[in-house]
């Protein structure tokens, strides 16, 4: 970052810190990822510096024949690597993704049934601090008590029950497979529109490791900076039926200008998620989120669910006499970073928990495999449990320094 140095040594010093930063912990964190070097300097590029307003071929403004080009192959990349009719690769975000299918199919007041935000659900799928739940009648279901996975009949019924417009179906911290398929034959045969929000496993549905929403849902949203590892932004698909409608949600209906620069990166996130190479990350996620699993219930943790079929896992700490915020912040001061989240049921408040959300995607990225995860359970045990913060710091280091970051 030279010309950052030279020209703005405040901002430099920060940025050099957060560096050091990713590169000196063990990033847990389920959504979070490291892109490579080409989707970086992508984003990085002068193509920030272009107005596209509207779609390729059809723009508000002049000088859009190159960043026409990257759009299009952007469109055409996410469309075959989902295998869907239509692709947007406009939303700035996840959450811009979701608001723009509300905004292009719902009026206000309109019952949608997504899933509870303390079972799994995101924030926007209905949350009442959210534009979802404000604008938006929104129901829930949930998981069942007892094993503590989505509960297809409690949805099922409220589907044919309560007739909601709309079924918002996946997750933020849901360790196990969901069975989109199953869900989308009840929304049919009950005139519900089907959107599956696939923002934490797209990865895994690009790599062919988890049912692909796509041929059941009628939208598909997500992020692409999770498992799908590329920049920091939001991409809908669907079917043709409704393209008309969505591009035009997402502008001029709730976003100003597309970020030609994350597009561009998109684009290259596309080609590098659909490579050889990309499949066996995918696989090595798995394998070592099995394996953390693993390690961790052997430590005396118990696991939300009993175990994980994705990226990620909850570890429910109250079984070593722990809340989610305590462990967070005793694994954020041995360089871990996870985050504190609530387990279903939970007996604690939402700013305390029980729980610990786990996810192996950015370690997979470093390069780590499942042996990998035995040290990294070795420093929450000896974090946790014996409370020996030396040790753990160094089991960290030990990885930090075996799988360096951008260097
Ligand atoms: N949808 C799900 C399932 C998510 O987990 C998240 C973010 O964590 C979002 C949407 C929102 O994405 P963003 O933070 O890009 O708005």
């Amino acid at each position: 970052f030279e010309h950052v140095k030279r020209e703005d040594p405040e901002i430099y010093e920060f940025m050099e810190k957060e560096l050091k930063r990713q590169q000196s912990h063990i990033e847990l964190i389920a959504s979070e990822n490291f892109v490579s070097e080409a989707v970086m300097e992508a984003m990085g590029s002068h193509l920030t510096n272009k107005y596209a307003e509207g779609v390729p071929g059809a723009r508000y403004y002049g000088g859009c024949v190159f960043v026409d080009e990257v759009e299009r192959i952007a469109r055409e990349r996410a469309k075959a690597l989902f295998g869907a009719d239509h692709a947007n690769v406009q939303p700035h975000s996840g959450a811009q993704a979701n608001t723009a299918v509300y905004f292009a199919v719902l009026e206000p007041g309109d019952l949608v049934l997504g899933m509870r935000l303390d079972q799994g659900g995101h924030l926007t799928h209905g949350s009442k601090v959210n534009l979802s739940g404000k604008y938006f009648n929104f129901i829930s279901y949930g998981v069942s008590p007892d094993s503590e996975t989505i509960d297809y009949e409690e949805l099922e019924r409220l589907i044919v029950q309560k007739k909601p417009k709309l079924v918002v179906v996946g997750a933020s911290s849901y360790p196990r497979a969901i069975d989109f398929e199953r869900i989308s034959e009840v929304c049919k045969a009950n005139d519900a529109l089907m959107m599956v929000d696939m923002a934490h496993i797209a990865g895994l549905v690009a790599a062919g490791l988890h049912q692909n929403p796509v041929p059941y849902a009628d939208f598909v949203t997500t992020t692409t900076h999770k498992t799908l590892r590329g920049p920091r932004g939001g991409l809908i698909l669907c079917k043709e039926e409704f393209a008309e409608k969505i591009d035009k949600a997402v502008f001029p209906g709730i976003q100003g200008g597309p970020l030609m620069h994350i597009i561009a990166g998109k684009a290259v996130a596309f080609k590098e998620a659909a490579s050889p190479e990309f499949t066996e990350y995918q696989k090595q996620i798995i394998k070592n989120a099995k394996a953390l699993c693993n390690a961790l219930t052997d430590k005396g943790f118990r696991i939300v669910s009993g175990g994980t079929d994705n990226h990620l896992m909850l570890v429910d700490v109250s079984a070593v006499g722990l809340t989610g915020k305590e462990a967070d912040d005793i694994l954020g001061s041995v360089n871990i970073t996870a985050n504190k989240n609530a387990i279903p049921y939970d007996k604690q408040k939402p700013t305390v928990t029980s729980g610990v959300r786990v996810g192996t995607p950015a370690v997979t990225t470093r390069g780590m495999k499942e042996e990998d995860m035995s040290v990294i359970a070795d420093a929450f045990e000896a974090a946790l449990i014996k409370k020996d913060l030396e040790l753990a710091k160094e089991k960290v280091a030990y990885l930090t320094k075996k799988y360096p970051l951008y260097e």
